[in-house]
C-alpha cells in the first residue's frame, strides 16, 4: 500500500515517511508507564498524541500492532540506574506491597486512558511477567562480550559500541558526555559512566522486595532491558516506530538501542517519535515532584477529560505546552459549542460524495504530516462552515473522529454541570475573573475579594490554583 504517514524521527533529525518492514503492517511499541503512582497529565499528554499517531495510522488502512510495557519492577529514582527504587518508594509511601501499589496504579492508568478515550495497545505486559526473557537477554549480551559482571551487578559495556549516543548530533554528544562526566552519582563498579545496569544482585537498598533466581545471583532487572525485551517478544527482530516522551530519548531510549542491536546484530527499530513535555508554571510536570495534575483533579473543577484532549491536540506535539485552567475554560468553551453544532446536524439527506472525499483527503493530509492535529481541528470547522448538506458534515465528523476521540457526535459528551451554564454568565465569569487578576496585580486586594463575593453572591466560587483561577457553581 502507498505509505504517507510522516513524521519527525529523532533518529535522523527529519520529516521521514514510515514504511514499514512487511507491507500495510505496523509494529508499533510504547513506553508504559511507572506505576507508583497516578499519571499526571502530562505523562497523559504523551500517550493521548501517541493514541493520535496508532489512530492516523489505522485510518488510512494499516494493520498495526501496539506493545506497550508496564514498569512495575526495576526504575530507579534516576533515569540513569542511581537512588531509591520508585515502586518501593511508592509501596512505602502507601504501606502496601509492591505488587498491590503496581495493581492500583495500573488499573488507575487505564481507567484515565478510557476517560481521555486512549485506546488499550493490543498488548500490555508488565516487565515482572518477562523475567526469562531478561535472563535470557543478559546471559546473551555477556557471551557476546557487550556486558560484563561487577561487584554482583551486570552491566553494559557502552565502550563497545562505536555510537553509543544514536540519537545526538556531534554538539548534543559534547553536552552529555559533559553531563555524564559531571554527575556525582558515580558508581564504582562501572568501567564507563555511561555504563548502565542489567541486572543487580546488589543495590544500595536490601528492602527490595520482588527478586528472582539469576545465573548472577538473586536479584532484579535494571529499567532499560524491559523495553527491548517486551517488544521483541510481541512484535519480533525489527519494529516500526517507538514512542515515548522526550524525556526518554536518553538515557533509556539509547539505552534500548544499545543493547537491542547489540543483542539482534542489526538495526531495531527505524522510526523514533517523541511527545514534548507539558510543563506547569515552575516547569516540567512530574510525578517526583509529588503536587502534579491528575485526571481526576480535572473532573473535580468540572471538566470532562475529553477537554484536556482537545487541549492537547490544538497544539503541536514537538512543542512544549504550558497548562493553565484559564486556557482550559477557553477550550470548554470551544469544545462545548463544538459538540453542540454537531449534534445538532440533521442526519438524514445523501452524502455529497465529492465533498466527502475532498474533505477526507484535507483531514488526511493534515494528520499524516508530521501529525498536524491542531490543522486537523480547522479542517472540522471549515467543514462545518462548508456549503454542503448537513448530512455530508455529519458523517465527515464521525469518520475523523475515529482519530481525534473526542466524543464529536455524542450529545452526553457536554452534560455537566458548568455546560449547562449559558455563555453569557460564562462571558461574565470569566471577564470578572480577568478583572480581579488585574486588580492582584496592582495589589489592590480589597477590590479582589470584592470580586470574588460579588461572584459568590451569584453562586460561583473561585479558587487560586497554581495552575491559574478555576471555578464552579456552588
Ligand atoms: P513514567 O511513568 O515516568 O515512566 O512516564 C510515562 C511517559 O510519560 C513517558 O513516555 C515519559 O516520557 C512521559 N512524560 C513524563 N513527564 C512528562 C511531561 N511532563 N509531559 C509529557 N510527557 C511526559
Ligand atoms: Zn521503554
Amino acid at each position: 500500500m502507498e505509505n504517507k504517514v510522516r513524521f519527525y524521527n529523532t533518529l535522523t533529525k527529519n520529516i521521514d515517511t514510515v514504511i514499514p518492514v512487511e507491507d500495510g503492517k505496523i509494529g508499533m511499541y510504547t513506553c508504559g508507564p511507572t506505576v507508583y503512582h497516578f499519571a499526571h497529565i502530562g505523562n497523559l499528554r504523551s500517550y493521548i498524541m501517541e493514541d493520535v499517531l496508532e489512530k492516523t495510522f489505522r485510518y488510512v488502512g494499516y494493520d498495526v500492532k501496539r506493545v506497550m510495557n508496564i514498569t512495575d519492577v526495576g526504575h530507579l529514582s534516576s533515569d540513569a540506574d542511581t537512588g531509591e527504587d520508585k515502586m518501593v518508594k511508592g509501596a512505602k509511601r502507601e504501606h502496601k506491597t509492591v505488587l498491590e501499589i503496581a495493581k492500583h496504579y495500573t488499573d488507575a492508568f487505564f481507567s484515565d486512558c478510557t476517560k481521555l478515550n486512549i485506546k488499550r495497545p493490543d498488548v500490555v505486559e508488565p516487565a515482572t511477567n518477562c523475567i526469562p526473557e531478561f535472563i535470557n537477554m543478559v546471559e546473551t549480551l555477556i557471551e557476546k562480550g557487550y556486558a560484563y559482571k561487577a561487584g554482583g551487578n551486570v552491566y553494559f559495556d557502552t565502550s563497545k559500541l562505536k555510537d553509543y549516543y544514536a540519537f545526538s548530533s556531534a554538539v548534543e554528544k559534547e553536552a552529555l558526555q559533559e553531563a555524564v562526566r559531571d554527575d556525582v552519582e558515580t558508581d564504582l563498579n562501572k568501567k564507563n559512566k555511561t555504563d548502565f545496569v542489567l541486572w543487580f544482585t546488589k543495590s544500595k537498598f536490601e528492602d527490595q522486595a520482588l527478586k528472582w533466581e539469576s545465573p548472577w545471583g538473586v536479584g532484579y532487572p535494571g529499567w532499560h532491558i524491559e523495553c527491548s525485551c517486551i517488544s521483541m517478544k510481541h512484535l519480533g527482530e525489527h519494529i516500526d516506530v517507538h514512542c515515548g516522551g522526550v524525556d526518554n530519548i536518553f538515557p533509556h531510549h539509547t539505552n534500548e538501542i544499545a543493547q537491542s542491536e547489540s543483542f539482534l546484530g542489526h538495526q531495531w527499530c527505524k522510526h523514533w517519535f517523541h511527545v514534548n513535555h507539558l510543563n506547569d508554571k515552575t516547569g516540567k510536570m512530574s510525578k517526583s515532584k509529588g503536587n502534579f495534575l491528575t485526571v481526576n483533579t480535572l473532573e473535580e473543577h468540572g471538566f470532562n477529560p475529553l477537554v484536556y484532549r482537545m487541549f492537547c491536540l490544538q497544539s503541536h506535539y514537538r512543542k512544549p505546552l504550558e497548562f493553565s485552567f484559564e486556557i482550559l475554560e477557553n477550550i470548554k468553551a470551544a469544545y462545548v459549542k463544538l459538540v453542540k453544532k454537531v449534534t445538532s446536524l440533521d442526519q438524514n439527506g445523501e452524502i455529497d460524495q465529492k465533498v466527502f472525499k475532498d474533505y477526507k483527503a484535507k483531514f488526511e493530509d493534515a494528520i499524516c504530516n508530521d501529525l498536524n492535529t491542531s490543522m486537523a481541528l480547522t479542517v472540522v470547522y471549515d467543514l462545518l462552515k462548508a456549503d454542503t448538506n448537513d448530512a455530508t458534515k455529519y458523517a465527515l465528523v464521525k469518520d475523523f473522529d475515529r482519530v481525534l476521540s473526542l466524543d464529536l457526535t455524542n450529545p452526553d459528551a457536554i452534560k455537566d454541570n458548568k455546560a449547562e451554564v449559558d455563555s453569557e454568565l460564562e462571558q461574565y465569569i470569566l471577564a470578572k475573573i480577568e478583572e480581579r487578576k488585574a486588580a492582584k496585580k496592582e495589589k489592590d486586594f480589597a477590590k479582589a475579594d470584592a470580586i470574588r463575593d460579588e461572584l459568590l453572591a451569584k453562586g460561583v466560587k473561585i479558587k487560586d490554583t497554581r495552575e491559574g483561577v478555576v471555578w464552579e457553581i456552588v
